[in-house]
């Protein structure tokens, strides 16, 4: 009924919908659509998750121990043990030459499948047992005439699949497909760099990744996959850039002798190395007319703020404006807090935006910052980027703690092209930023400044809560101040084993410590009310801070020395290590207690890192090793497609080829115009769509 609709098989095309595949249809169509496929591009590119690989049958008396092999023969019986503590499903196969013991743990499904007197194919590992040799949990089919082609119909690729799309539908459903590769697939790049890089064709490399012949072509078809799948986002980083830096224009901000020892005398103490270079590299990218695109990471307290804040003031020294934006409130009164410290006296005029700040003082400081009468303004991303308007802006600050807001930074870009720093304290490992952030320079503060008291991290057993309770007594006798970290404002009936910040507020102030001020902070409290509690904890009149992640970011207290976090095996490594960031940030040695019951071995290896390991670079590579990139890092979330088959971390060198090819091809042929360019750039098309700005070119 449907054939008529369906095009012929000589017309498949890359962007044909996969319906119209011959056994696909509406209904499987939608199950693809689940899967991510819905052209037969996608098809292609839905690679399978494993590969088989079946030997040529052998005849059971030729079978060896250690060995995978594959035999044929005729069932002679079948037995289902489902009372063992593996259950195990057995089956004695026969060929003309011997008999042979099958086993498949948990096999009880085999019941209905297999039956004495079927021929089947089974492949697998053999073994020893008991004397005998044996297969264990081989891959089987039972023969009949339709699968005459036994080795081939279960060798090969294993796709993901769904209990409505079976990975043997989706290999019958590609095959037409792989058929017209010689039309659907184009090549590249030329013979010699292929040969330079030791990379076969890409109409091979789609063959044999779905169809692979050996083990050998397998891994051939992968590496040049991956390859491509790397160059193809490092080409389009490399525009990006590229369009950003040719496209645009910004204010060229110039540092002269005098400017530069102008803005450091601002400073009470000498910059450290780290902080000395990130300087130099930030001025030299402001001093051009080609809008800055850095990226500033540095773990918690190791100096960012000042760095920025020279920016800034490097910036004003040129006569323009500086924009700091900051993900909370809290934060952007914390900036602009120690702004107001390092500049005191100076006539730098400075101006803190705030969500409480409405009417007509809103206006007149709106009016200030339009008319140019404001240097430097301080505020959250959301507040800045309302109807704000500068009028001469030539930087803005992000501060992204460990948020990181492509989309936002876009969003700024639209409305005038300022030089843009990006903090974060999250410190991401190299090859992370190498293609998070591909699109963006980046420097580094390694070391935080001198004179950083330790800290000592203990994950407390729940029976020592009282003796931890007494050490942090001690510590509050001694006019130091401590944090309480929870991972929930108020409690939930169903997750009753997670202590809530307001609950425990009660009990810690009433009968914990009675004679401290315990105080409590969260997310929900209106902000004024956060401002005058974060003001007398800062004031050092408030001996407990009870709070929710909110103390996560930008909280600066010397004088805070312990820090209790509960539930601790609900936050990420990255987070608990940015808790942890608010303390020792003195010079006295601090604690941070960690509370967390939990038998979740990734949670557990978590706290384990946290009490062992200070250093932010190395726990970032830690949590890169414990969550895999895939989660720590979605590709898509910043604008880029996911990866299919390559994975930054496992195949670092290659990226690091793409990049230089794809970076030295951009510098080339920056609109990719040139003939033999362009199936690159119709793949890189496919990809991004426009957002590179490479289809307003022909
Ligand atoms: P970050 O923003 O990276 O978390 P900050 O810039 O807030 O770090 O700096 C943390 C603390 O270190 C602040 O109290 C700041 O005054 C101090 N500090 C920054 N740079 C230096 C330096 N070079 N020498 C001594 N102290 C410094
Ligand atoms: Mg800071």
């Amino acid at each position: 009924m449907k054939s008529e609709i369906r095009n012929p098989k000589s017309e498949i095309t890359l962007l044909m919908p996969v319906q119209y595949l011959k056994g696909v249809g509406p209904a499987r169509a939608e199950v693809f659509a689940r899967l991510g496929v819905h052209t037969v591009g996608d098809l292609l590119e839905y690679f399978p998750r494993d590969w088989v690989f079946v030997p040529r049958a052998i005849k059971i008396n030729q079978m060896e121990p250690n060995r995978t092999a594959a035999v044929i023969g005729q069932v002679e019986s079948t037995d289902y043990q489902s009372h063992r503590r593996r259950p195990m499903f057995e089956a004695m196969i026969s060929d003309d030459t011997g008999i042979c013991r099958i086993v498949w743990f948990h096999g009880g499904y085999l019941q209905n499948q297999l039956q004495p007197g079927q021929i089947i194919m089974a492949s697998g590992k053999v073994t020893l047992y008991r004397h005998q040799l044996q297969m264990t949990n081989p891959k089987f089919i039972v023969l009949d005439e339709k699968h005459s082609q036994s080795a081939e119909y279960f060798s090969g690729g294993v796709y993901p699949a769904t209990a409505k799309l079976g990975s043997r539908q989706i290999k019958r459903i590609i095959r037409p497909v792989l058929d017209n590769l010689g039309e659907l697939v184009q090549e590249f790049y030329d013979k010699s760099f292929l040969k330079k890089a030791n990379l076969i064709g890409r109409k091979d490399a789609f063959a044999w990744i779905h169809l692979p012949p050996d083990e050998k072509k397998l891994a051939q078809a992968k590496r040049r996959l991956k390859y491509d799948e790397l160059f193809l986002m490092q080409l389009g980083l490399g525009l990006r850039r590229f369009r950003m830096k040719h496209f645009s224009a910004a204010k060229a901000c110039v540092c002269t002798d005098e400017i530069d020892s102008r803005i450091r005398r601002r400073f009470p103490f000498l910059l450290t190395e780290d902080q000395d270079n990130c300087i130099c590299e930030i001025a030299a990218d402001m001093g051009r007319s080609e809008p800055m695109n850095r990226l500033l990471q540095g773990d918690v307290g190791s100096g960012k703020t000042v760095v920025a804040l020279y920016a800034a003031l490097l910036a004003v020294a040129n006569k323009r404006q500086a924009a700091i934006m900051a993900p909370t409130e809290i934060l952007a009164g914390q900036h602009f807090l120690s702004i107001e410290r390092y500049l005191k006296g100076s006539k730098v005029r400075r101006a803190l935006i705030t969500g409480g700040l409405t009417g007509k003082k809103r206006a007149e400081l709106l009016g200030q910052i339009s008319c140019g009468a404001i240097d430097i303004v301080v505020g959250t991303v959301a507040l800045l980027q309302e109807d704000i308007e500068f009028q001469k802006l030539a930087l803005v600050i992000i501060d992204e703690q460990h948020k990181f807001g492509v989309e936002q930074r876009a969003q700024l870009r639209k409305q005038t092209t300022p030089h843009c720093l990006v903090m974060t304290a999250t410190p991401i490992p190299r090859t992370l930023a190498m293609t998070a952030f591909g699109d963006l320079e980046v420097s580094v503060i390694k070391h935080s400044p001198p004179g950083r008291g330790t800290v000592i991290t203990r994950w407390v057993d729940r029976r020592d809560r009282p003796k931890a309770h007494e050490f942090i007594r001690e510590r509050l006798k001694a006019k130091k101040q401590a944090y309480f970290v929870y991972p929930r404002i108020t409690a939930v009936e169903q997750d009753s084993d997670v202590r809530a910040a307001t609950d425990e507020w009660r009990n810690l102030s009433d009968s914990v410590f009675p004679e401290f001020k315990v105080e409590l902070l969260h997310g929900r409290m209106p902000s004024a009310k956060k401002q005058e509690i974060m003001s007398e904890f800062r004031k050092g009149k408030i001996d407990v801070l009870v709070s929710t992640v909110v103390v996560e970011v930008g909280v600066d207290v010397p004088n805070a020395t312990v820090m209790v976090i509960e539930g601790a095996d609900r936050f990420g490594l990255a987070q608990l290590h940015q808790l942890r960031g608010r303390i020792g940030r003195g010079e006295a040695k601090s604690y941070c207690l960690l509370f967390g019951q939990t038998d979740n071995e990734a949670a557990r290896s978590r706290l384990e890192v946290m009490t062992r390991c200070n250093d932010g670079f190395e726990i970032a590579e830690q949590d890169l090793r414990l969550r895999g990139p895939g989660e720590m890092f979605s590709t898509r979330q910043h604008g880029l497609p996911d990866l299919k088959i390559a994975n930054i971390v496992d195949d670092f060198d290659l990226l690091t080829m793409a990049r230089r090819n794809a970076f030295e091809l951009v510098r080339q042929d920056p609109m990719l115009t040139k003939a033999e360019h362009r199936n690159i750039r119709r793949a890189l098309l496919a990809k991004f769509g426009d957002s590179i700005g490479l289809a307003d070119v022909a």
